[in-house]
């Protein structure tokens, strides 16, 4: 699995950075970019929270 990011919806304040700083980046666009193509096992309750976290609704979990 993987985190998608919505570009027309981030509007790049950082939280799911703070949330899990090896699963997001956000770019010098303000714009959430994932850093893993798979999200680990083990990191998986790190990467929900960052999409329940999102105050734009902008991530989501794709198989
Ligand atoms: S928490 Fe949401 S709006 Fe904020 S940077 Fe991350 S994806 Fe973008």
């Amino acid at each position: 699995m993987k985190v998608v990011v919505n570009e027309d919806r981030c509007v790049g304040n950082g939280v799911c950075e703070s949330i899990a700083a090896d699963l997001f980046v956000v770019d010098d666009d303000a714009i959430a970019r994932p850093q893993l193509d798979e999200i680990p096992a083990d990191r998986y309750e790190a990467a929900l929270e960052a999409v329940r976290a999102c105050p734009s609704q902008a991530l989501r979990i794709s198989e």
